[in-house]
């Protein structure tokens, strides 16, 4: 099969090329792909390195196929696969891999799982033609959602839903989205705007109104002024940021009393600033999230068929184009996914 492909960290090592298509295992599935997003944890598999200060990427096998947001049909079925899946699905894949048997996968919290680790880093990805996966992997998606929307649902959409769970963001609450127009903020927006909420983005993106989006606001000297003019002075009840250390300080003027804050992310560096006083007088809680688990990631399709969520391509390339997308994944004039086909 045709595979984007590297043998040593550095998006300058990477080539498209032949690669064996995998033999299945027992309790494994091989998925022909169809569209694969392309996210920041892809361009770190690349560059080998977490984030512009952050760890060393564990990556197996090299040479290595990146590409952990991928949908797909299912190609082969493994005997001992339990589930009721059939050549010929159409499906998205969990990305996280889990053992289904520690303190965390009992409860149902696969993203916890104490083996976890990530398809697309622990193991080949799917920016390839072909891509072999556990079955417990495997989520099927509605013969009317088209590759290009479920592609954005088992990382972008997964990690706004669940960030947005764990916030507890109730009917009527203001919700302050920092990346508004990125892969996360475009679902946090729309399914914050299907609980009831004040969707409030920080981004200059006229086209955010059509994505849930009730107010927008630039980051300059006067996000703090807006957001109060626009909340009544309430302030923010959730504010959902995961830029990192560049946007941290901005984010914290504006929570309101009992507000909640989330992060999934630190692109901008890791050492978020905290005033402890500001903390316990208006009693918020700073809480970080992580993907999502496997029931979280079946309800948001039946939620983004009920709600009609839509995500928003901003640049489309062919498997054998794919090192571009990855280059593209922190460009300036970025204005929606950047995905991969492979039809
Ligand atoms: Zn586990």
């Amino acid at each position: 099969m045709k595979a984007l492909l590297f043998s040593q960290p550095g998006l300058q090592n990477l080539t498209f090329g032949d690669y064996q298509t995998p033999d299945i295992h027992e309790d494994e599935v091989l998925v022909e792909t169809k569209c694969m997003g392309v996210n920041p944890i892809d361009y770190y598999t690349v560059t080998g390195l977490h984030g512009t200060d952050g760890p060393k990427m564990k990556i197996f096998p090299y040479p290595h196929i990146p590409g952990t947001e991928i949908s797909g049909e299912v190609k082969r079925i493994g005997f001992k696969t339990k589930s009721n899946i059939s050549e010929g699905d159409r499906v998205i894949i969990y990305n996280r891999l889990f053992d289904g048997t520690c303190v965390y996968c009992r409860s149902g919290l696969q993203n916890m799982c104490v083996n976890g680790g990530m398809i697309g880093i622990q193991t080949n990805g799917g920016f390839s033609e072909y891509v072999k996966v556990p079955y417990q992997n495997i989520i099927k998606i509605p013969d009317d959602m088209d590759w290009e929307l479920a592609s954005a649902l088992p990382i972008a959409g997964l990690t706004a839903y669940n960030a947005i769970i764990q916030s507890g963001l109730k009917p009527k609450e203001n919700l302050l989205i920092f990346g508004g127009s990125g892969n996360t903020g475009l679902f946090s927006a729309q399914i914050g705007k299907s609980l009831g909420s004040i969707t409030i983005s920080v981004s200059s993106k006229e086209w955010l109104s059509d994505y849930g989006v009730d107010h927008f606001f630039k980051n300059d000297q006067y996000l703090v002024e807006n957001i109060s003019r626009v909340t009544n002075t309430k302030m923010i009840d959730v504010v959902i940021n995961s830029l990192g250390e560049k946007t941290w300080k901005q984010g914290m003027a504006t929570v309101g009393k009992m507000g909640r804050v989330i992060t999934f992310g630190v692109l901008t560096g890791g050492k978020l600033e905290i005033d402890g006083r500001l903390l316990y007088n208006n009693q918020i809680t700073i809480k970080g999230t992580t993907g999502g688990t496997v029931q979280e990631l079946i309800d948001l399709i039946e939620l983004t068929r009920k709600e009609s969520f839509r995500t928003r391509i901003w640049k489309k390339f062919s498997l054998e184009d794919s090192n571009h997308a990855i280059e593209m994944v922190f460009d300036k004039k970025r204005e929606g996914r950047i995905i991969i086909t492979n039809y």
